[in-house]
């Protein structure tokens, strides 16, 4: 933070503009001497936000990888019945916004879910019953081709159904 301060302020072309950092005292901060190391912990504190796409924290990859958390069923590495299903399994930050690689990871998950809740333990699209896949290379699991849920899933199905007003 304070580097950062320094540069935008020390800067060419920050100082022909005559750029300097904010003297309004942050809400929140207002008890902390200004420009002091326990004022720029406060305003971090304060005002740090999640919003430039933070993902990597429970990083996808092979078990043998120091850096890996979960497998590619999402899986936590050496805890059992324990899945990730967010952003934060990317290991790297996609080129694009993170939303849709969120929801696709979130798929992707539910039907890891529905065919472990099945007793299936093989990965879709590899060795998995064909039954189950559209197509070769298509991992969709089609409702018409699925065995029948489990009744666990069937009353989860039915309160999820009755929330949203579908029969
Ligand atoms: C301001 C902003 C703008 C964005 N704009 C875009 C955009 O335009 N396009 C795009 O593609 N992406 C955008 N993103 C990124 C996108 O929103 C995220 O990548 C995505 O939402 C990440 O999903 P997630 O499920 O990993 O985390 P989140 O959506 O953050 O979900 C985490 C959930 O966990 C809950 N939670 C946290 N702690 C606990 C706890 N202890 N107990 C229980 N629940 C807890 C939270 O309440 C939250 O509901 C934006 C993000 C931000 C912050």
């Amino acid at each position: 933070m304070k580097k950062a301060v320094f540069l935008a302020e020390n800067t060419t072309t920050f100082q022909k503009l005559g750029a300097k950092f904010t003297d309004s005292i942050l809400p929140g901060c207002e008890n902390v001497p200004f420009r002091t190391d326990a004022y720029w912990e406060c305003y971090l504190r304060t005002f740090s936000v999640t919003l430039h796409h933070i993902v990597g924290t429970c990083a996808m990859g092979r078990s043998s990888s120091p850096d890996a958390v979960v497998d590619t069923e999402l899986r936590v590495i050496g805890v059992k019945n324990l899945r990730v299903v967010d952003a934060s399994v990317m290991p790297v930050v996609p080129v694009s916004n993170t939303q849709a690689p969120t929801i696709m990871i979130a798929e992707r998950g539910a039907d890891l879910l529905i065919l472990a809740h099945m007793g299936h333990t093989e990965r879709p699209g590899t060795t998995g019953p064909a039954a189950n896949h559209t197509a070769a290379g298509d991992n969709r699991i089609v409702p018409s081709q699925a065995p029948p849920p489990p009744p666990v899933l069937k009353s989860v199905l039915k309160a999820v159904n009755s929330k949203f007003g579908v029969n």
